[in-house]
């Protein structure tokens, strides 16, 4: 008996076994054991699931005008069953993504399903059509419109740390723009790819608008959707190096790219942050293990005020203390890193950070005692200079940073000194002074005194090596509609 339904393809409006029956294990986090099977497709599979794309955008009415508002009915309809889904996808966000009981609504189901909602809301404003109205431009006088159309097939790829909420921020967004999508989630997580074959299929999805395909080979399906002329844009969300393979296998065929990537975001404590040490203290990277690409994983504090940063973390990390990585407590809000593969490249920065010359002030350690599974402590290094591997690369585990600075232009310097710009915090106690600073800071979001700077209704994404394109809100949609310029000889 295993913990998941097998995971199945999604093809052409049909829910299918892999060509040839293979399959593959899906590995349950907390326990190193099979948690779930998942069909292996084949590259007939992908191909198969591309041409249902193609035809269903080619041959059918589902991008029309005149069709939009049946795809918000149906959206709304499969935004309903996956309400009604609720406990077995976080059972999957669980036992495939490691979440822990207390961080499953914010991170993986609740949060997404909200942003769903605003995709929904935002619907009535998007933009369709716009009347220039008449000009004479050199003797040629034209009406002109500029109309706006779904871009095509889509290819969306997703990785394994936030699956639900990336998926959604994809495939909601084109299908409502009225493109045809074949989603690919990570191998680590494709039951959180499968529920949206069984759940489209269930809420009577024309076939053909909705595949999704994964596989175990790494980057063979991937690759795949991106080479294919058939497909019109892949929107990817996952690493910056595989984000650049992308661009450059994308560009055989033209693609329109739109990348979603990593970040290694700064927050800057400035000297006069109310209530100093609590504010460091709460700078902890424990959420869902760290896993997250707009996490601020690198804290900035000023040089004059080090050592009651460091005082407080310290405390903050002892009173976390061990509650932590328990599968089965509700308030635990960190389990374990997503696979082995992942522990080890966590705990190899680990080492390189104390070679490196930084300080552990907290964590550095595996903790196979908590079930089995891959679990890290958590981790904070103090001493770090930001020009270390450990300040400058993403290690996407629970391992902060904690930098010092002089003034704050030096932290703006130290901030925007990064191959990343995703997001980042400021605090202050002067309101305008820390707007001022986040203005200076290259990033896609940032937040002021704890503001919620990502939200379903606002767009998001990266400046510099964390990406390109915008998710979510009217942004999120319009990255899926071309522009077309019709003028008409009056
Ligand atoms: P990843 O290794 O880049 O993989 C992401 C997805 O791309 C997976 O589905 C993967 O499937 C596929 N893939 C890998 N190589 C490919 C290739 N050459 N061509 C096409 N597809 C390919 O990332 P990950 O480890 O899953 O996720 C962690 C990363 O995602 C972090 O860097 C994190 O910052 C980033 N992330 C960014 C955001 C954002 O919104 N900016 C959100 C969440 C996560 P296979 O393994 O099967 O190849």
């Amino acid at each position: 008996m295993t913990l998941l339904p097998p995971a199945r393809l999604y093809i052409d409006g049909e829910l299918r076994d892999a060509q040839g029956g293979k399959t593959f294990e899906v590995i349950n986090p907390w326990t190193g054991e099979v948690a779930g099977e998942a069909a292996d497709a084949t590259s007939q599979d992908v191909d198969a699931a591309i041409a249902a794309a193609r035809r269903a955008f080619d041959e059918t009415d589902w991008g029309d005008p005149g069709n939009r508002a049946s795809r918000v009915a149906l959206l709304t309809k499969l935004r309903a069953l996956f309400e009604a889904n609720k406990d077995r996808l976080a059972a999957l966000a669980r036992f495939e993504a490691g979440a822990a009981l207390g961080a499953v609504g914010m991170a993986h189901v609740d949060t997404a399903n909200q942003g769903w909602d605003d995709y929904l809301a935002v619907f009535d404003q998007v933009t369709w059509e716009e009347d220039l109205g008449n000009r004479d431009f050199r003797g040629f006088p034209s009406h002109r419109k500029v109309v706006y159309e779904p871009v095509g097939v889509v290819a969306a790829i997703t990785p394994w740390n936030v699956p639900h909420y990336v998926n959604v921020g994809k495939v909601v967004a084109a299908l409502l723009a009225g493109c045809t999508v074949v989603l690919k989630p990570a191998p680590d997580t494709p039951g959180m790819g499968a529920i949206w074959g069984e759940l489209a299929a269930e809420a009577g999805f024309p076939a053909g608008v909705l595949n999704v395909v994964f596989g175990k080979d790494p980057a063979a399906a991937g690759e795949q959707l991106v080479q294919d002329p058939r497909v019109d844009l892949v929107s990817f969300t996952g690493s910056t190096g595989v984000g650049k393979r992308i661009m450059e296998a994308g560009a055989a065929t033209l693609k329109r790219v739109f990348l979603e990537l990593g970040g290694k975001s700064a927050k800057i404590v400035l000297d006069d942050a109310p209530d100093f040490a609590r504010e460091c203290a709460q700078s902890m990277l424990v959420f869902h293990a760290g896993q997250g690409c707009a996490v601020q994983s690198r804290l900035l504090v000023p040089r004059s005020r080090y050592e009651e940063a460091k005082a407080g973390l310290a405390m903050a990390y002892q009173g976390f203390g061990d509650n932590w990585g328990g599968m089965d407590e509700p308030t635990h809000i960190m389990g374990p890193v997503v696979s082995a593969r992942q522990m080890e490249r966590v705990l190899g920065y680990i080492d390189l950070g104390q070679q490196e010359g930084a300080t552990l002030l907290a964590g550095g350690k595996a903790r196979p005692d908590k079930g089995g599974g891959y679990f890290i402590e958590p981790t904070c290094f103090v001493d770090v200079d930001n020009s270390m591997r450990i300040a400058q690369e993403e290690i996407f585990g629970p391992v902060l940073v904690v930098i010092p600075y002089e003034d704050d232009e030096d932290a703006i310097r130290i901030a925007n000194e990064s191959q990343y710009g995703l997001s980042g915090g400021v605090v202050s106690a002067d309101q305008l002074r820390a707007e001022r600073v986040a203005r200076r800071i290259r990033t896609g979001s940032i937040s002021v005194n704890g503001g919620m700077c990502i939200a379903g209704d606002l767009p998001f994404g990266g400046f510099k090596g964390s990406g390109m394109g915008r998710e979510w809100g009217l942004a999120g949609i319009e990255e899926f509609l071309d522009s077309k310029v019709i003028a008409t000889r009056l």
